[in-house]
């Protein structure tokens, strides 16, 4: 995960002044950006409701393209110095409350094919898929090897992304060849040995997401897969805040030890910034208790990273994706 300070806003996007205005309808959206999509096209979108933090604020532009087409033909009509960001299911990213001033594209429902070919132990997966339904289909057809990917709240696109994994699983482990598109909508096959693949970390080409891939998995000889995934659901219950809004693990487990152990021994669990809070259950997580602004989030990852470094001389690494302007950025 990196802290991305990079995006800026420009005073000027599309040779347009910046004003927020949400009763936009998407046809003056499509006029404002001079294009002309089938998908959901969105001006000024709240990222709260794009996100597993409940936080965080606005996408100056919210596009779900509704196939391939129109997605390169969006990104091949987004304006070059116009940042852009894949999205999935948000469940890693935090965006700043000043907001996105780019282009927010969500890989959803078009992008959702899932085909199992058992006999190979094959598995095509498009980028929107959620890593759940590919952990249990794939049980289902007698495959095991993904089982890891039953407790991960994202997509595909996101896994892949991230290298996610948990429980000694990863994604990029499985991953024989993905298919790619970059920002002038031309399509790439790629295999593993083209990326820097890490814990947590994938280094890949800039500007270019991905759009689908293929799994190679492994007969389940014993017929335990779908039994595993049981298993793994109800340890991450019993150790993890269910069904509170945060983005998983904060940070990324240093070299031979946990960010949890370290947050936890700093004595900061159950700290709060506004209602940003350091989970009592692990301490690796932060909820939302409620309304917490991504100000607090990131006001409390600070504390937490600066207290653990000032205890420990460890300098833990964002896992999570934050995006965006400070609030009070000039726009
Ligand atoms: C309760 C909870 C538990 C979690 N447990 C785990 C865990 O056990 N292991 C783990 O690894 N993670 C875990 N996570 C974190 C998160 O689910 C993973 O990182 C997941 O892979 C993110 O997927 P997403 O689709 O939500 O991506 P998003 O959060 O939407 O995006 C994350 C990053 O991926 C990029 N991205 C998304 N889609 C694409 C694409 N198609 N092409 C290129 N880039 C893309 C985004 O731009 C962003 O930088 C957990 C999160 C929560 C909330």
């Amino acid at each position: 995960m990196q802290v991305d300070n990079d995006f800026q806003i420009p005073k000027t996007l599309c040779g347009q002044t910046y004003q927020l205005n949400r009763d936009m309808s998407q046809q003056d959206v499509m006029n404002r950006m001079d294009i002309k999509v089938s998908g959901l096209l969105k001006f000024d979108e709240p990222m709260s409701q794009h996100t597993s933090w409940r936080a965080g604020g606005k996408a100056k532009y919210y596009f779900e393209p509704a196939g391939m087409d129109d997605l390169c033909r969006y990104l091949r009509a987004v304006e070059p110095d116009e940042p852009v960001l894949m999205l999935g299911l948000g469940s890693n990213l935090l965006v700043r409350d000043g907001g996105f001033a780019g282009s927010v594209i969500a890989l959803g429902k078009s992008f959702s094919k899932l085909e199992i070919d058992e006999l190979k132990g094959q598995v095509y997966v498009e980028a929107g898929v959620p890593c759940a339904k590919v952990a249990r289909a794939s049980a289902r057809k007698g495959l095991c090897n993904a089982e890891f990917l039953a407790g991960i709240p994202g997509t595909m696109g996101g896994a892949l992304a991230m290298n996610a994994g948990a429980f000694g699983g990863e994604t990029w482990n499985i991953v024989r060849s993905v298919t790619t598109v970059d920002r002038s909508g031309q399509i790439h096959k790629r295999v593993p040995q083209e990326y820097t693949i890490a814990y947590r970390h994938v280094q890949m080409p800039a500007e270019e997401w991905f759009i689908s891939a293929e799994l190679q998995l492994q007969k389940d000889k014993e017929g335990k897969s779908e039994q595993s995934i049981k298993q793994l659901l109800e340890k991450r219950a019993s150790t993890q805040p269910m069904g509170l809004p945060s983005c998983g693990s904060v940070f990324r487990n240093p070299p031979g030890d946990h960010a949890a152990r370290l947050i936890e021994a700093s004595g900061i669990k159950g700290k709060q910034i506004g209602n940003a809070c350091i989970s009592e259950k692990h301490a690796n997580f932060i909820i939302n208790k409620g309304d917490a602004t991504a100000t607090d989030i990131e006001t409390l990852i600070k504390f937490a990273r600066e207290t653990v470094r000032e205890k420990f001389s460890i300098d833990l690494q964002p896992e999570v994706r934050i995006v965006g302007n400070e609030i009070n950025s000039n726009q």
